[in-house]
């Protein structure tokens, strides 16, 4: 059950309200984030919530019967949109796209990149600094000072970055430089890491585990949002299964589950959700069809030279090609 709480409460109805959930055997979490203040109870299901809902101080009162709770549908039914100003506004219906390396390798090679996002009228770059690597002796990203440096050509042109944070202590230092903070897939069940980010008022895109569930996925950006930060989105990369004939397998179906389970924003990543440069662009579309809000692909002038991930990644006439496209399914979505 979440329980709304009108901003002014007075402490003395809050105490009633408590004190009438304690009554009824409720644990309960007060959350209080950048834009309302809740009361998440758990426990029992047959309560009649008119005993609640008529006390002074309460908003709302929802009865949300799934394990997570803030993030689900359930009690909000509008979607969420995330603002990340200079109009550019994730969830209002305009495929989000954000596009750009998988790693920031040099100025050069982000002022290219910067040009392609341009001529192509894409508002979001990605790129990361830190770098999980499977493999310690592999590249493992440029750092503060290639987000420095990737902000100081984005913020020219207005576009905002988004990338990955991979531990606690790299928020603050990162915080100036960035619109959305990424959660990786193997840091999606970091819950330090998610606690953390729930402290602070930025957007946190949260990628699938590797291994990770649907609902493990909603519980994971249940603990940013329990935290105090609601601005939220979801990733679909694609999950470890069984199959060998490419990286990962990209599950479409997640999108609309997720999309019907949460009013979280849903983004695709095609990219790590195959492996294969060839396939990215179509599932990029499929996802647009099947309900996901934004697109999130890796772009480099020349895969085969990237440092990291070239082999899933689209060279600029490639990622062109999907844009045209794109625009052409913008009117059939
Ligand atoms: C990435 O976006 O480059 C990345 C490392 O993604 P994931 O966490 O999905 O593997
Ligand atoms: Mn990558």
């Amino acid at each position: 059950m979440i329980i709304q709480l009108h901003k002014n409460i007075q402490p003395t109805d809050l105490q009633i309200i408590c004190k009438t959930l304690e009554e009824n055997k409720y644990s309960v979490t007060t959350v209080n984030t950048q834009f309302e203040n809740y009361l998440v109870c758990i426990g029992k299901t047959d309560i009649d919530i008119r005993i609640i809902g008529h006390l002074k101080g309460v908003k709302d009162i929802h009865r949300v019967s799934d394990n997570y709770k803030l993030v689900s549908s359930k009690w909000k039914t509008e979607n969420t949109k995330i603002n990340l100003g200079d109009s550019v506004i994730i969830g209002d219906g305009e495929p989000a796209m954000m596009a750009g390396p998988c790693s920031i390798e040099s100025e050069e090679q982000v002022s290219k990149i910067v040009a392609h996002l341009l001529k192509n009228n894409i508002k979001i770059m990605r790129g990361g600094v830190y770098k999980p690597r499977s493999s310690p002796y592999a590249f493992r990203g440029m750092g503060i000072e290639g987000l420095k440096m990737m902000y100081a050509q984005c913020k020219q042109h207005k576009i905002k970055i988004i990338t990955e944070v991979m531990q606690a202590s790299q928020i603050n230092d990162m915080m100036e430089y960035v619109d959305i903070f990424q959660v990786g897939a193997r840091n999606s069940q970091n819950y330090n890491l998610l606690d953390a980010l729930g402290e602070i008022d930025k957007p946190i895109m949260i990628k699938r585990g590797i291994s990770g569930t649907i609902e493990e996925l909603l519980n994971s950006a249940e603990y940013i949002f329990s935290k105090g930060n609601e601005k939220l989105l979801l990733c679909e990369r694609g999950i470890r299964t069984f199959e060998t004939m490419y990286r990962n397998t990209f599950d479409i179906n997640a999108i609309q589950i997720l999309k019907d389970k949460s009013h979280l924003p849903v983004i695709a990543d095609p990219s790590h959700g195959i492996g294969i440069r060839e396939y990215v662009p179509k599932l990029a579309l499929a996802s647009l069809m099947a309900g996901a809000d934004g697109v999130i692909y890796e772009v480099h002038e020349k895969p085969e030279e990237a440092l990291s991930d070239g082999q899933q990644t689209l060279n600029f006439i490639e990622s062109e090609r999907l844009i045209e496209k794109i625009q052409l399914l913008k009117a059939i979505l």
